[in-house]
């Protein structure tokens, strides 16, 4: 059975938007997967140390077969590949990508927590989900666009034109 899940993607180091663009394309060849939308990018101000290059952010929905530890099993190997470094927390990063919501679904390991646990207080992560989807609510029915209307403002800037 396949399963809606929806992948922040942010970077901040190396041609971010390079870094995005492919990342998308390696995320719709995986095994099981289908790409169905891909966000607009957004630049953003930095979370955490401020001494760093503004983030490119975006978002893709996914219809995938694999299963959540999996599915971040993979997104850990694009990482990797991508060059991913963990020096410092929230620090500057070629790739990053984030297990925002998988169908309906609430998870909480070692691993992973799902909904993402800072989802609902970061414009750059409600904003593309609300692109790709609208009408998006979490598991516990709240709806992203409640989220997005009391979530901090981080001054997102749209890089791509409306479709
Ligand atoms: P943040 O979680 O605040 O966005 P980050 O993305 O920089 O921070 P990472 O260094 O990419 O954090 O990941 C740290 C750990 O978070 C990973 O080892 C992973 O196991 C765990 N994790 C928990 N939930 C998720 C999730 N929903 N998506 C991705 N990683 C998750
Ligand atoms: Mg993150
Ligand atoms: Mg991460």
């Amino acid at each position: 059975m396949k399963i809606d899940a929806f992948i922040g993607l942010g970077s901040n180091l190396d041609d971010p938007a390079g870094q995005l663009a492919l990342a998308v394309s390696e995320l719709a060849k995986l095994p099981g997967t289908e790409l169905v939308r891909q966000s607009p990018f957004y630049a953003s101000r930095p979370v955490g140390p401020p001494d760093q290059p503004d983030f490119i952010n975006g978002a893709v929905w996914l219809s995938t077969e694999l299963a959540p530890h999996a599915l971040l099993d993979h997104l850990q190997a694009i990482e990797q590949a991508h060059g991913r470094e963990r020096l410092q927390h929230w620090g500057p990063r070629t790739l990053d990508l984030d297990l925002l919501i998988y169908g309906n679904q609430t998870l909480q390991d070692e691993r992973l927590t799902v909904p993402h646990r800072e989802l609902a207080h970061r414009d750059f992560v409600l904003q593309p989900l609300l692109d790709l989807k609208p009408g998006l609510t979490l598991p516990d029915g709240t709806t992203a666009a409640s989220l997005r209307a009391q979530c901090p403002d981080n001054r997102l800037r749209r890089l791509t034109p409306p479709d």
